[in-house]
């Protein structure tokens, strides 16, 4: 097959010509000896067609505005990638029908396996049935507008009040930014059933007894199962909850109040004013380019390989999409980094975390085939998450982009939230698992009743008092739920297995470092646990191995919180 040379041959490219390429992969005959040629064309074909996507998907989030990228990046992502994929289902059909597991191809075919064994014709309508529900879930959140000093503003506007150190201003933005959401309950509870009702009927259909079974498979995760899961919050309320509340505990002390509400914890305990890391986004970049560099040249380089090639773009401007992403760049092998830079230590970690991903991207490329080069969100946010930690100890000086106070008041930062955000990833798991397999999950109140039930068991330390309509918002909140259901304990997977990655760098560096990049390299070729394995680390569900990590944080946290108060 004649493939073009570069992915701006597609740029401009109908179905039609895409469809073209794919009819040729389905009809070109199929044995041992033409399989591998057969593999590396289809795989280039879906580089070109992938890297065509992203660019028109950087394109139209760089500047919305532009009424020619945003119909380019739609004619992608609601006509080309949806009917390449169904086309990319019947090449796998075709590739597990020949029997042949081709080397270095194992998980892939795992993968493809899993995906046609699950598939049902009848469950087709279902899933688009299901997508126009997640618009609606986008349109009712996405226009919802807080009263805000006699204005109405777009919700995230409101984000920097919730940090504010006078305590009135945080409460006030708290208050408007739940708002919407206690008044939209009734819209978003019958949004939730309608997609309950679809989620189960889909999992029937393809022959499973619930959703949560049936998206163990669909999710791929053969390594991990629904009672590991169970295993993983009971470890965290058992090991993790009591490190919290000592953490929300000295949060209470240094904020001077009796009782800590639900909007004092997004301010920053230890400044008397928020904290400013960066004048502007050449700045920011040029900051993590040191701080990448310090941690280990070669990723420096990588990271000034995308400065040069003009891959970030960083700053927050009109006209540009809310949120950020690392895409991969599939023909060319190079990642490219999307945010929302505003000037807050936020942004300094959310730039870390990104590179993770560019970093994994970079390695995994030298793989030849595109299958092989991206894990599932396990594996990638271990990437991402280990680079966060991996950095920290570079933050101050000389490398880095803060004085030797203000990083330890970030690192104190960034473990709080780490043990935060495994107590969060607990409770979302709890309530997802009972929503499918409680058989009340169809029942409104009783769903309300019971993410009343799971917060009070992991989220405790905060004083919710006359606030219970805002508490029950927090689901509604989570778009993983009404979006990407069963989507989170990944992060709490990653969290703990990137704790380990930090240990292991604390007790000797340079092997810890090369194990991380030897994992990077290794893409999606190697199982979930081997994968971990090549980085230092396990999966963790269990609490004798969460607690030493957790034990780790805290004296860490200790010791840092010395080295604020000088
Ligand atoms: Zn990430």
């Amino acid at each position: 097959m004649k493939l073009p040379e570069t992915s701006s041959a597609f740029a401009m490219a109908s179905w039609e010509d895409c469809h073209a390429y794919f009819r040729v992969l389905a009809d070109a005959p199929l044995d041992r000896d033409t399989l591998d040629g057969w593999l590396a064309d289809w795989s280039r074909l879906e580089e070109l067609i992938g890297e065509a996507a992203s660019l028109a998907l950087i394109a139209y989030t760089c500047d919305t505005g532009d009424p020619a990228k945003e119909a380019a990046h739609l004619r992608f992502s609601t006509e080309i990638i949806p009917k390449a994929e169904e086309q990319s289902v019947g090449l796998a059909r075709r590739l597990v029908g020949t029997g042949v597991v081709p080397e270095g191809l194992e998980t892939t075919v795992a993968r493809f396996k899993a995906a046609i064994d699950i598939f049902r014709e009848a469950n087709v309508p279902l899933f688009a049935e299901l997508e126009e529900l997640a618009a609606r879930y986008h349109r009712i959140t996405g226009g919802m507008l807080a009263e805000w000093e006699g204005e109405s503003r777009p919700l995230p506007l409101l984000a920097p009040f919730l940090q504010d150190p006078d305590r009135m201003v945080r409460e006030r933005a708290y208050r408007a930014t739940v708002a919407p959401y206690v008044a939209e309950r009734a819209a978003l509870a019958e949004l939730f059933d309608l997609m309950y009702e679809r989620r189960q009927l889909v999992a029937r259909q393809a022959d499973f007894s619930d959703y949560q079974t049936f998206s163990f498979v669909a999710k791929y995760r053969f390594d991990y199962t629904p009672g590991d899961c169970v295993r993983f919050q009971d470890a965290v309320e058992s090991v993790v909850v009591p490190a919290y509340v000592r953490a929300l505990a000295a949060r209470r002390e240094r904020l001077g109040v009796d009782y800590l509400r639900p909007w004092d914890i997004a301010v920053n305990p230890y400044r008397s004013e928020v904290l400013r890391p960066f004048s502007d986004a050449r700045a920011l970049a040029r900051g993590v380019h040191r701080v990448l560099g310090s941690v280990d040249p070669a990723l420096g380089s990588q990271f000034g390989i995308m400065i040069d090639e003009g891959l970030l773009d960083l700053e927050s401007r009109k006209g540009k999409a809310p949120g950020g992403y690392c895409d991969t760049l599939h023909v060319r092998g190079r990642p490219f980094i999307f945010m929302n830079a505003s000037g807050v230590l936020d942004d300094l970690v959310t730039l870390l975390h990104e590179s993770g991903h560019a970093f994994h991207a970079f390695a995994a490329h030298a793989l030849p085939l595109v299958w092989q080069r991206h894990p599932g969100a396990e594996a990638a946010e271990l990437a991402s998450m280990s680079m966060e930690l991996l950095s920290a100890d570079h933050l101050g000086p000389p490398a880095g982009m803060l004085d030797p106070r203000d990083a330890a008041v970030a690192r104190l930062e960034h473990l709080e939230d780490a043990l935060a955000n495994l107590v969060h990833v607990a409770s979302v798991d709890a309530f997802q698992s009972w929503i499918y397999t409680s058989g009340e999950g169809g029942d409104a109140p009783a769903r309300d009743a019971a993410w009343l039930r799971i917060r009070a068991r992991f989220e405790q330390g905060l004083d919710w008092s006359g606030l219970t309509e805002e508490r029950i918002a927090r689901w509604y909140r989570q778009l993983h739920i009404f979006l990407y259901p069963f989507y989170y304990i990944e992060y709490g997977i990653a969290q703990l297995g990137a704790l380990q990655v930090w240990r292991n760098q604390r007790r000797d560096g340079a092997p810890a470092l090369a194990a991380y990049r030897h994992f990077l390299s290794l893409g999606a070729v190697e199982p979930l646990p081997e994968l971990y394995r090549a980085a230092g680390a396990a999966l963790i569900f269990d609490p004798n191995s969460m607690r030493p990590l957790v034990d780790l944080v805290e004296e860490e946290m200790e010791r840092l919180r010395e080295i604020v108060d000088g």
